[in-house]
């Protein structure tokens, strides 16, 4: 299996060095030059399986010789025995043919867990092997940041840093960052919100001689393993549904499109997905976009789903690549209009997204009404991010089972969750003590130079 980047120009690489590069040296995202399919029969057999036997079936044609089948087998095992729950993704019922598949029953209750606890281990392997010792940096908005530290705290080749907007996080969602006491890994507060977080991460990337002095490698999902790793539970939760005897369409609570991007590649594979709807909240670029073919950046207007206040997505490059067929040189051309504030895509490629992506936007106060309806109907509390995709779902219903992704626990985000229904949601009894436990953190300008010299003077001090 070969990975090409979204912008043509990088070079080709396997999984493994795609895994640890992230982001492609032209400034692209890695894809898989083809999609691997599985047959009707194949998928058919997937029904009831455990969750680590379809993952390992689903994931082993992208990882070609990383692995050999019984140490993927292993890593996928390990991976998820932390998880709270049994079916690691169980299906709950909202309404005849309205689902909730429930991510967030991980080590930091929310479903970068999925990915992250993976990509540990897989890291954590292939630079035993090769000898190696890499830098990790990651932007947050708040989950993906808890779920890297989380996940790489202790491990021997990898430092990471962990860069989030400050005073842009839940409490919860900082505390699962700043509270590891584990010495190579560092949450660092920016001035700044998630987007210059973003940003400042590219620009490590783009900078080579800073990024080949600490051998810097990514796990935002902007990495390709991560994108795989959400591929598994759009298989479970269809194959449970009645797939490949019948389709499912999803609702996606969306910010950076890695994990509806996820659900593009499940389709691509040959798992019957009849839509994939984008649901996202006031910042609603991608709506606009799915909608219009035109994609305008503005401000990011904070709100009660942290998790998807954004204006720059960056995942949307990769279904641009396949809207336009693998051209290379025509994503170029829009990832360079979008530095100077915006761009149209094509007709064509609209057309093409349109037939796999549906949208639709919640305010702030849809997502309240929501959260608290859906506690009274169904008695499930939603987090306001699950609200958001719970309430964009139903304007979607139709004869095919809708499944809701909950991206994360309530608990994440109490404060929105005891506004909307009166009750604050408890944090599972295995993280009960987490608002006692003592925070590590360093705040920082929103400046590039100021960042590189932070993770030289850290690494320099953990050398010494
Ligand atoms: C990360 C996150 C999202 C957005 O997922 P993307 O893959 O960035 O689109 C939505 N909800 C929660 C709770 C998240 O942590």
């Amino acid at each position: 299996m070969r990975y090409v980047s979204t912008r043509g120009q990088a070079p080709v690489l396997s999984f493994e060095d795609t895994m640890l590069s992230g982001l492609a040296r032209d400034g692209g995202l890695y894809v898989p030059e083809t999609v691997p399919t599985l047959s009707h029969a194949d998928i058919a057999a997937l029904a009831g399986l455990p969750y680590e036997e379809v993952a390992r079936r689903v994931m082993m044609p992208f990882v070609g010789d990383a692995f050999d089948e019984a140490t993927f087998a292993d890593l996928v095992t390990s991976a998820y025995a932390g998880f709270g729950h049994d079916a690691r993704a169980p299906l709950k019922q909202l309404g005849p043919d309205h689902f909730l598949l429930e991510l967030f029953h991980g080590p930091t209750l929310a479903f970068k867990d999925f990915a992250m606890q993976l990509i540990g281990r897989m890291f954590e392997h292939v630079l035993a092997r090769r000898g190696e010792r890499v830098t990790i940096v990651g932007a947050t908005s708040g989950d993906t940041g808890s779920a890297a530290i989380e996940a790489f705290a202790g491990l021997n080749a990898v430092d990471v840093f962990i860069l989030y907007p400050h005073g842009r996080v839940s409490e919860v969602q900082r505390r699962q960052m700043t509270t590891p006491d584990a010495a190579n890994v560092h949450a660092v507060a920016v001035d700044g919100h998630f987007d210059d977080c973003q940003a400042l991460v590219k620009g490590m990337f783009n900078d080579f001689a800073f990024r080949d002095r600490v051998g810097l490698a990514g796990v935002n999902s902007i990495n390709f393993a991560r994108v795989l790793a959400q591929v598994v539970y759009y298989f479970t939760a269809a194959t449970a549904l009645g797939a490949p005897h019948r389709p499912v369409s999803y609702t996606v609570p969306t910010g950076n499109f890695g994990d509806v991007f996820a659900g593009h590649i499940a389709k691509r594979m040959g798992l019957p997905i009849e839509r994939l709807v984008v649901a996202t909240n006031h910042n609603d670029i991608l709506d606009r976009v799915l909608r219009t073919g035109e994609y305008r950046t503005g401000e990011v207007l904070p709100s009660i789903s942290p998790s998807m206040d954004i204006q720059v997505s960056s995942n949307f490059e990769r279904a641009l690549h396949l809207a336009y067929g693998g051209d290379g040189a025509a994503v170029r051309q829009l990832m360079e209009e979008l530095a100077s504030g915006g761009f149209t895509v094509s007709q064509g490629a609209l057309q093409a997204l349109q037939e796999t992506y549906a949208s639709g936007r919640a305010s702030e106060a849809e997502t309240t009404a929501t959260i608290r309806a859906f506690a009274r109907r169904t008695g499930e509390t939603l987090c306001p991010h699950s609200a958001v995709g719970a309430f964009v779902a139903e304007q979607h219903l139709g004869t095919t089972p809708m499944v809701t992704l909950a991206t994360a626990h309530p608990a994440k985000f109490p404060d929105a969750v005891e506004a909307a229904t009166g009750v604050r949601p408890a944090l599972p009894p295995r993280m009960a003590d987490l608002m006692d436990r003592p925070e590590r953190t360093e705040r920082i300008a929103n400046d590039l130079a100021a960042v590189e010299a932070l993770i030289d003077r850290s690494r320099e001090a953990q050398a010494a």
